[in-house]
């Protein structure tokens, strides 16, 4: 983990607490080429050592690499009601743009090698944000049909993070503001899946540089494992991310037992 992993944490834990909410864990390891178990280790030994405890989800640790049931489930029940199709671009092919939905009229049959999408269809959706107000995106234009597996038969992390929140009631997300783009398109699987109501969703600002750029790469490239030993206690750790984001003035050790008073305190 590095700082901009602590805001994040910090929000999260800060305004469940504060609303009376749960804190589900939930590791996003959805993409098995890329995550390895030792990543998923130092994040939970970097929040236990910050004093983040979740209240579901951490014993055992909900994995997203284990759920592969629940999402091939869920693209069945998909396929029954809106239209699910093979694929054959690359990333290349389709060049970061929207997708236009080339391959939906081939009818390519289910072999390996091929990707896997779903109509999202026309028309906006909204959504409630608690820190930007409500949101209003048209999913179909910002990415076209939705790619729900890859082809490398990895799910995506859309389709992942959507069957989850439905699966686990999840009715408060919270996560960086690089991820509002995202909440439209999931509004809408979400409702072609079966979901009545959408989650409210709190996108948080990102942790800023000196020039408006992710600290990541400056203080933040220090990871929790070495501003540890650099001798930073977890208090000291916690109250520089909230102050980095503005969430205190000055970078004040914060314990995170007292992260509900960042949003409870007039
Ligand atoms: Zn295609």
């Amino acid at each position: 983990m590095h700082l901009g992993h602590v805001v994040n944490a910090l929000y999260v834990w800060g305004l469940a607490r504060a609303l009376g909410g749960r804190v589900r864990l939930r590791m996003e390891d959805h993409d098995r080429t890329r995550c390895r178990p030792v990543f998923d280790t130092a994040i939970l030994d970097d929040l236990a050592w910050l004093g983040f405890e979740a209240d579901e989800g951490h014993a055992p640790v909900d994995r997203q690499s284990d759920a592969g049931r629940a999402y091939a489930d869920a693209l069945a029940r998909l396929a029954a009601t809106s239209t699910v199709y093979r694929c054959r671009c690359s990333r290349r092919d389709i060049g970061g743009h929207r997708y236009d939905g080339r391959c939906r009229a081939l009818a390519l049959p289910d072999a390996a090698g091929l990707s896997t999408r779903v109509v999202l269809g026309p028309g906006e959706e909204r959504a409630l944000d608690g820190l930007l107000g409500p949101l209003v995106q048209t999913p179909d234009a910002q990415c076209g049909d939705l790619l729900v597996r890859d082809r490398h038969a990895q799910w995506t992390y859309q389709f992942a993070v959507t069957v989850d929140d439905l699966r686990q009631h999840i009715t408060l997300v919270v996560r960086g503001a690089d991820l509002a783009s995202s909440t439209g398109r999931q509004v809408r699987l979400a409702r072609l899946l079966g979901r009545g109501t959408a989650p409210v969703f709190v996108h948080h600002p990102l942790l800023a540089g000196p020039h408006g750029k992710k600290l990541s790469k400056r203080l933040g490239d220090a990871g929790i494992a070495e501003l540890r030993e650099a001798g930073y206690t977890p208090a000291r750790v916690i109250g520089l991310a909230a102050a980095e984001v503005g969430l205190q003035p000055e970078p004040q050790p914060l314990a995170a037992r007292d992260v509900a008073r960042l949003f409870t305190d007039p």
